[in-house]
């Protein structure tokens, strides 16, 4: 299937780890240009310079995506170096363990800041090149939105959030023919992953205990399988999915647990 979507600008949040950078080398395998929108600059720079030893080309903008003075001029310098934008996929967030017990009101607004605003901010400030490109925009909310995970207020509420900003943004956005859609992993190793599962007593247990309950394959999510998704939606061979919540994670949110394990 040829997708289209050679030499198409799109800028990737939090894109030199994780789920983000599964984006970013998809999208380079397929020959469009990533924008790594991050904060780490060694990290950025130095997947740039290994894509670019691939012969692909990509750039690293040093975001920090709670600024907005900062997300503005990621946009600027993307659109002053390439002078078009295809797409935005909003990756960067952080489960920050901010429960309602185990939190406070101050706490819980920094985790919104830290999860949420810039999803909009990014949109907000790629908005003018998208109409012209009748671009597209990615959302990587979490099933943490639809299923709840326990003593993470701020986190599943900025991901809730940003389904319905996909929704809302699909709906304001169809007279450009923008299209918006998001993808809500369930249990993808990245480093955010890794770090989390070091905060119980027994990660190596944990881990087993939650891919033993992931019905299809007993295994987590790949970072390159939410990738794929995400190219796929950017690409114009997606031109008529708008508003939609993709599910990509072994059937974790839907299917009957039950079945896990099982050999049918
Ligand atoms: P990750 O491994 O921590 O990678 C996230 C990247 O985003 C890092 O490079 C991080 O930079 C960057 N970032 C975060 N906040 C930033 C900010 N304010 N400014 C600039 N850069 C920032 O995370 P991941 O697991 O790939 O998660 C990516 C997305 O998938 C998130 O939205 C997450 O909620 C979602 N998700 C992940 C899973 C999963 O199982 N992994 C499940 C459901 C949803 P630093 O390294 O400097 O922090």
């Amino acid at each position: 299937m040829d997708l289209k979507i050679k030499d198409h600008v799109i800028i990737v949040t939090g894109g030199s780890k994780g789920i983000g950078r599964g984006i970013v080398t998809t999208l380079a395998d397929e020959g469009a240009i990533p924008v790594i929108a991050g904060r780490s600059a060694d990290e950025g720079e130095a997947l740039v310079e290994m894509l670019k030893a691939n012969g692909a080309e990509a750039c690293f903008v040093q975001t920090e995506l709670c600024e907005v003075d900062q997300c503005r001029e990621a946009v600027r310098q993307t659109l002053a170096k390439y002078g078009r934008l295809d797409g935005l996929v909003n990756n960067a967030g952080m489960n920050d363990g901010v429960g309602l017990e185990n939190g406070s009101p101050e706490e819980f607004l920094a985790s919104v800041d830290r999860n949420l605003h810039h999803y909009y901010y990014m949109a907000h400030f790629c908005l003018p090149a998208l109409r012209e490109s009748k671009g597209s925009i990615v959302n990587i909310s979490s099933k943490t939105a639809m299923t709840g995970q326990g003593g993470t207020s701020g986190y599943a509420a900025s991901k809730g959030a940003q389904l319905a900003m996909t929704r809302e943004w699909a709906v304001e956005l169809l007279k450009y023919s923008i299209r918006v859609n998001a993808i809500l992993p369930a249990e993808v190793m990245t480093p955010l992953y890794e770090s989390w599962l070091k905060t119980f007593d027994n990660p190596q247990a944990k881990l087993e205990d939650i891919t033993a309950n992931i019905p299809l394959g007993q295994r987590m999510t790949t970072a390159g399988e939410i990738a794929s998704m995400a190219v796929y939606l950017l690409s114009a061979q997606a031109s008529h999915i708008t508003g939609q919540f993709l599910y990509v994670d072994g059937g974790y949110a839907h299917l009957d647990r039950a079945l896990a394990g099982s050999d049918k």
